[in-house]
């Protein structure tokens, strides 16, 4: 299994109408769902963390344990990426732990400091063949409340804007969703997606995509995103797998009895999205 770009995954995905699953992982159980799932489906993944997963498991971690993990699947490629990197260090010090791909994540910035932070990133790492993912418009996070939908949906002509002036390789941009877990139901402007696909050649990425259902993904890849994130959901089915594994196995205290359970169960998550994304 070779380690590539995200560009390269998602330009592939864009030509041929699907998108690629990027996975949130936060450990060794997460990290071997991703490679196993890789290996039984054939279908290529971007594996992502971001900046407190790094603080947690230690940078060179995650792309060292993938690295091994897929060693010997000759016939799928992956991308490692560094999801919502908030600076040019950051970036820096994970492509030389390994990372294919890097975001840079300005979206909360001002337009032109968002442009100028990007640009320095895309700069730096489009050269050495490392992707940069860019991000205008707002994504809704954990701790808001109700926030204003038509203002934070990113707008068509600043994504041209943008894309020209950065030269990013990757664009994640504002739609209706949310990070974490929603509240209502969330509603998503499929037609700005589609406005903003035939605008920019630029590949789209959804965040926030845990919660939504299969329809209204399937409907954002026929509207141009080429790039779906999962983080929650994974994160929701490790924690019942634990408790599932534990609640099977009474009195065992080997954790690779119940932490096989997790796997498993992460596993279903991912195979269900790999479904839905390559359609
Ligand atoms: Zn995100």
């Amino acid at each position: 299994m070779s380690c590539v770009s995200s560009y390269k995954l998602m330009k592939k995905a864009s030509a041929e109408g699907y998108a690629v699953p990027a996975f949130n992982i936060d450990n060794l159980e997460s990290a071997i769902a991703a490679a196993e799932v890789m290996k039984e489906t054939g279908k290529s993944l971007i594996i992502q963390t971001i900046p407190r997963t790094l603080a947690y498991g230690g940078m060179s971690v995650y792309p060292a344990m993938m690295r091994s993990l897929t060693a010997g699947i000759d016939d799928v490629d992956y991308a490692m990426h560094l999801d919502h990197g908030s600076s040019k260090e950051l970036a820096e010090k994970c492509i030389n732990c390994g990372f294919s791909s890097v975001m840079f994540d300005g979206s909360a910035m001002p337009f032109a400091e968002n442009v100028k932070r990007t640009k320095e990133v895309a700069d730096f790492a489009i050269p050495s063949g490392v992707s940069v993912e860019g991000e205008l418009g707002t994504i809704g996070g954990k701790e808001e409340g109700d926030t204003d939908l038509e203002a934070s949906y990113t707008k068509v002509s600043e994504a041209v804007d943008f894309c020209d002036m950065t030269g990013v390789s990757t664009l994640a941009i504002g739609v209706g969703t949310a990070h974490g877990i929603y509240k209502g139901v969330p509603k998503i402007n499929i037609k700005r997606i589609e406005e903003i696909h035939s605008a920019v050649s630029t590949p789209l990425v959804l965040h926030g995509a845990s919660g939504l259902s299969d329809e209204v993904l399937r409907d954002c890849i026929k509207a141009g995103i080429s790039k779906i994130n999962f983080a929650t959901e994974l994160r929701q089915a490790y924690t019942e797998g634990i408790k599932l594994g534990m609640a099977q196995n009474p009195g065992v205290f080997d954790p690779k009895i119940y932490m096989r359970v997790a796997i498993d169960e992460i596993k279903k998550v991912m195979l269900q999205k790999i479904e839905v994304c390559y359609g």
